[in-house]
């Protein structure tokens, strides 16, 4: 653990794969400032020196290695330069260390600012290479092998995302006790400052129109993509949830296991703290998966897809023939600021090559900076956020140190750049139904019908200039179908296979296609006021999700048509209109 992190950042995002958060030196560019810790030796001794490290371009070149790091022990260097080496995370190996029994003091001190990375450092007398980091943490800090217990609630909710946040705040303002669990410090999801989505979509639409006056109350004032970060308004998205008497807020914790009982259900979830891995557990009749990858879903076990169904699957005119695992892209969105004095960027050796043809003259990395819809969105997350990260970096160096176009961003600073990937697409749950394009295209209703679409099915694709040059294309386009607003079955915010577990957010019951138009963020939002909603009428009935579609929709009915946000709030909401022509620029 590092109590001083100086610019070292801690990044829990691809704890599922790797297991860890990891320490970024994201400097964009500039070395950051060292973090430092101090740790005990229990004797004298020679010490063999492990980092827990990755070579994070070694992907796509072999020039010379960005994200290098040193690591300073009692204030001298121990002599190898860690970040280098294989692509995939391992042990690098440093040199032996000759130390004192008791305390010492350990630096990290980064080279050149271009998001150097570790999780762990370790020291061992018998010079065998650390395995496992989790049975490794498991054996060596007592408090990440047995969970604290945080006790009953009525619904949990994982993910504090606009979704997650919705769901929470709408069982607790009916009578639930309810804990909301974020692994990210603050709250918003794509809408937070870190990774800085503008909301898109409708509120107050469609059969129930008093839906959204909760998010109302949240959400930002102001709108666009890549913007600076007061604003997506974090402050007034964490007054929200802790101004709620029923929630605990549990932020800085990742859903890492679940226990369930014999018929199925989740009894208890257990999540770890991103810094320190300590784990804790809490129980709850009802869950809500918010998490837009599906995590809990699928830690409990529940069917999950990923990528475009064949046609055949639900007979979705627009579906290709055959199934692939492509996905809507993510995005590493950035800007640059005007200094009003010459700025350097380095140079770069090893990033992409772009030449005049292919430099991008702008002064915002969009959302048509889209990169990985080939890749998997779970596994190769980390790789595809970096590629994104590569692709800002080598477009800018070129810019501002080659291009024709240099004069003009010369007082340009490379201001921000996020390292969240935001994604747009990952795996979808199973509900008793899934929402198609023939759903939406048809107009065809249901009597479930509950929160309204208002965005057009935005399907990407790669941008076909950029994938005639580029291997892994890094640029894409929109592809619209107009629809009306279209009422979303409650059945596709329940799951199938696990009984009492909701879904709201980018995770629900639908296709590849229809995930087109359900997954902007106002929509998203209104799917969790009701899934809060239908959670406060399983606690009072006692029963499960399923059952309100069966035997309970009146009563979730009367919630709806009446909503559980303040409608005496200012209404803020700034509509984009959807771009019928999917122009990308860089002001939307
Ligand atoms: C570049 C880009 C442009 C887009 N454009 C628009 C747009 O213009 N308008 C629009 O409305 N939408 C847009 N979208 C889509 C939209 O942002 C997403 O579909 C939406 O954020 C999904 O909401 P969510 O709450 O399901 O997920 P998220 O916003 O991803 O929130 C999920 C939260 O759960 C947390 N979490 C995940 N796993 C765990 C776990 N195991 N334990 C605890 N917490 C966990 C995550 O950290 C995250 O904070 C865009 C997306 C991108 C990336």
């Amino acid at each position: 653990m590092f109590p001083r992190k100086g610019g070292w950042i801690s990044d829990p995002q691809f704890m599922e794969v790797m297991k860890s958060s990891e320490m970024l030196a994201h400097g964009l560019g500039k070395p950051v400032e060292d973090a430092s810790t101090t740790f005990e030796v229990p004797q004298d001794g020679e010490y063999r020196l492990w980092v827990r490290t990755k070579n994070w371009t070694a992907y796509w070149t072999e020039n010379s290695v960005p994200g290098k790091f040193r690591i300073i022990i009692d204030g001298t260097d121990t002599g190898t330069v860690f970040g280098t080496g294989s692509a995939e995370w391992h042990w690098q190996k440093g040199n032996i260390i000759t130390l004192e029994k008791g305390f010492h003091t350990l630096a990290v001190h980064d080279l050149d600012g271009f998001d150097a990375r570790f999780d762990s450092i370790f020291l061992n007398m018998d010079d065998h290479e650390p395995g496992d980091i989790e049975e490794l943490r498991r054996s060596l800090l007592p408090g990440a092998a047995v969970p604290e217990e945080k006790g009953n609630f009525d619904f949990i909710v994982v993910g504090g995302g606009v979704a997650g946040m919705c769901a929470a705040i709408a069982a607790a303002r009916l009578g639930s006790k309810v804990a909301i669990i974020q692994d990210r410090k603050v709250f918003g999801g794509n809408n937070s400052s870190e990774v800085r989505v503008g909301l898109g979509g409708r509120l107050n639409i469609g059969r129930y129109p008093s839906l959204g006056y909760l998010m109302n109350e949240f959400g930002p004032a102001r709108k666009g993509n890549a913007r600076t970060a007061d604003v997506y308004e974090d402050e007034k998205k964490a007054e929200a949830v802790n101004s709620e008497k029923n929630i605990t807020a549990f932020t800085g914790y990742r859903v890492t296991a679940v226990e369930k009982d014999d018929e199925g259900r989740i009894n208890a979830v257990i999540a770890t703290q991103v810094d320190d891995y300590t784990e804790i557990r809490l129980h709850a009749p009802l869950y809500s998966d918010c998490t837009g990858d599906a995590t809990l879903g699928v830690l409990a076990g529940a069917k999950w897809a990923m990528g475009r169904e064949s046609r055949d699957v639900y007979k979705e005119p627009s579906a290709p023939e055959k199934a692939d695992g492509i996905t809507l892209g993510a995005s590493i969105q950035w800007y640059s600021e005007p200094a009003g004095e010459p700025q350097s960027f380095p140079d770069i050796t090893w990033g992409i090559p772009i030449d005049e043809e292919t430099v991008q003259n702008v002064r915002r990395g969009q959302w048509y900076w889209e990169v990985g819809m080939k890749d998997d969105m779970i596994y190769e997350a980390e790789k595809i956020r970096d590629y994104g990260m590569y692709v800002a970096y080598s477009n800018w160096s070129y810019l501002k140190n080659h291009s024709r176009f240099k004069d003009e961003v010369a007082c340009e600073k490379f201001a921000w750049l996020s390292f969240y990937a935001g994604k747009r697409e990952s795996r979808r749950l199973f509900g008793d139904h899934v929402l198609t394009e023939n759903d939406l295209r048809g107009f065809v209703q249901y009597p479930d019908g509950c929160v309204s679409t208002s965005w057009y099915i935005d399907d990407h694709e790669p941008d076909p200039d950029n994938a005639a040059r580029f291997k892994d294309p890094w640029l894409s386009r929109g592809c619209l179908t107009p629809l009306d607003f279209y009422p979303i079955p409650f059945r596709c915010l329940y799951n199938r296979d696990v009984p009492n577990l909701f879904m709201a957010g980018r995770d629900i019951s639908v296709s590849h296609l229809a995930l087109g138009t359900v997954r902007v963020m106002r929509t998203c939002a209104m799917e969790g006021e009701v899934v809060g909603m239908a959670a406060d009428i399983c606690r009072r009935k006692g029963c499960l999700p399923r059952d309100i579609y069966n035997k309970h929709f009146d009563s979730l009915k009367t919630l709806m048509e009446k909503g559980v946000g303040d409608q005496t709030k200012p209404y803020l909401q700034v509509y984009t209109l959807i771009d019928t022509t999917a122009e990308r620029s860089e002001n939307c």
